[in-house]
């Protein structure tokens, strides 16, 4: 997204808004009027000097925290079915827009080779997971549900919402769910559901999905595939193999979630569920005494925790996918690619740096790396200051909390880990856009300024 996407969706918006009128054929009443348009423009202009507040989210050059710019048919589709505000809960309250949900949702399960399942969209993966664990929950009634240290941080808290128990796995060196150390809780017993996150929120690691089906059959239990951030990234022709034997085991989990508002080139809020088993529809079972009457068809609602959700966000993910279909080869599936060469080719210059400790190979694209330094606190130091020095070059990063096991090998390891809790603070570069790619000796540029400054301010250039 840059200036001329804004212009080229303003101009999809104002077409589509003439078209959506004109299939409305209804009789001219009296006037409402429009009063104060001047008034609005005046207000609205103070609205978009406040938005002038942001990190550039949709430039190349920001390349921080998980956030990619709708595409602009998204965000056309979005502003025209807006016009309507149609309600996803019920037929009544957005006919079309629901089964436009139901025919973009079964594309996101075709993805994972699912054609009976259940599913629907959120407002979120939080939601979405929310959802995938309450029904966990009734399937596995008041045993565990267990995740990775490194998975989503509200795992723990959703479990707490629901009354479930909660058990923290260790993650490995790399970010992902430490096989052995599952093992020896499910011998512990009273596990119900393992969570198992592909693509996690820090790093991008990707849990061995395949061997934790492995367990599941010796141990039985529900697995919950999170794969909010990652789940598009099947679709990718260049994942390496640990990585791509997970995403090829997609198809055997319990449920899953993926955020469309993460990968999927949508407006907040757009998160995805689904269930591999139709049957858990009967857990929802409600009926509303307001909304069910005009159709005999399902209301999406009747399968939702949810209530009211936005229809136009259903529209936009349909139209998306309309004009980039989910299929493997295709341009979207190309974009996800740029994204992880991007991440690859910053991390190869990572390595060669002297100012990084890079051993964290990116498994989709997200990079993470320490800062050297005499000590974690100083090393911790210099992640800051390249943040604050890469911002001022324009180039927008972002920092994370890392344990200091996952730089084994460095004098620091032992003087003052402990004091730092066993964190260093590490830089963190999310390329989620294609243009990242092509944007590499530009952000590089930037990146080794930034280090390079980092570095002589504290008077140790290694
Ligand atoms: C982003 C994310 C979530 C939360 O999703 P929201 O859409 O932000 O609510 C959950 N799990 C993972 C792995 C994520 O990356």
């Amino acid at each position: 997204m840059s200036h001329s996407d804004f212009d080229l969706a303003s101009e999809l918006i104002a077409r589509a808004l003439r078209e959506l009128a004109a299939g409305f054929s209804l009789p001219e009443g009296p006037a409402r009027g429009v009063p104060g348009v001047e008034r609005m423009r005046e207000v609205l202009a103070e609205a978009a000097a406040r938005m002038g507040d942001n990190y550039p989210y949709f430039h190349p050059l920001y390349a921080g925290q998980m956030l990619k710019p709708p595409h602009p048919v998204a965000h056309a589709a979005y502003s025209m079915a807006m016009a309507v505000n149609p309600n996803n809960h019920a037929r009544d309250g957005g006919r079309a827009s629901s089964a436009m949900e139901m025919e973009a949702v079964r594309e996101i399960a075709g993805m994972f080779g699912w054609s009976e399942f259940l599913g629907h969209l959120t407002s979120g993966g939080t939601f979405a997971n929310l959802e995938a664990l309450w029904v966990a929950g009734r399937m596995m009634p008041g045993k565990r549900i267990g995740a990775s240290a490194q998975a989503h941080y509200t795992h723990p808290r959703i479990s707490a919402v629901l009354g479930l128990e909660f058990a923290e796995i260790a993650a490995d060196a790399r970010g992902r769910m430490d096989m052995g150390a599952l093992e020896e809780r499910l011998q512990q017993g009273n596990v119900g559901t393992v969570v198992v996150t592909l693509g996690t929120t820090a790093l991008g690691a990707v849990d061995p999905l395949a061997d934790v089906l492995e367990l599941r059959k010796r141990y039985g239990f529900r697995v919950h595939v999170d794969a909010a951030y990652g789940g598009y990234f099947t679709l990718a022709g260049n994942l390496g193999s640990e990585a791509r034997r997970a995403f090829d085991a997609l198809g055997e989990a319990d449920s899953i979630v993926i955020d469309p508002h993460k990968h999927g080139l949508q407006p907040y809020g757009c998160g995805c569920v689904l269930f591999r088993d139709p049957a858990v529809g009967r857990l929802y079972k409600h009926d509303s005494p307001y909304t069910y009457f005009t159709s005999s068809e399902l209301h999406l609602g009747e399968i939702s925790l949810e209530c009211s959700r936005a229809g136009a966000a259903a529209v936009a993910l349909w139209t998306t996918q309309r004009l980039l279909p989910l299929v493997r080869g295709g341009e979207f599936a190309a974009g996800l690619e740029a994204g992880r060469e991007a991440a690859l080719d910053l991390h190869r210059r990572l390595r060669q740096s002297e100012y990084a400790i890079a051993p964290l190979e990116p498994e989709l694209d997200i990079v993470v790396w320490a800062m050297r330094g005499a000590t974690v606190e100083e090393s911790s130091a210099r992640a800051r200051a390249v943040f604050e020095y890469a911002a001022q070059r324009d180039l927008h990063l972002a920092l994370v909390q890392m344990p200091v096991e996952m730089f084994e090998g460095e004098p620091w390891k032992e003087a003052g880990a402990s004091r730092a809790g066993g964190m260093v603070t590490c830089v963190r570069s999310v390329l989620m856009k294609p243009e990242h790619r092509l944007w590499m000796d530009e952000i590089w540029t930037r990146l080794e300024g930034a280090m390079w400054k980092a570095a002589e301010k504290s008077g140790q250039r290694p």
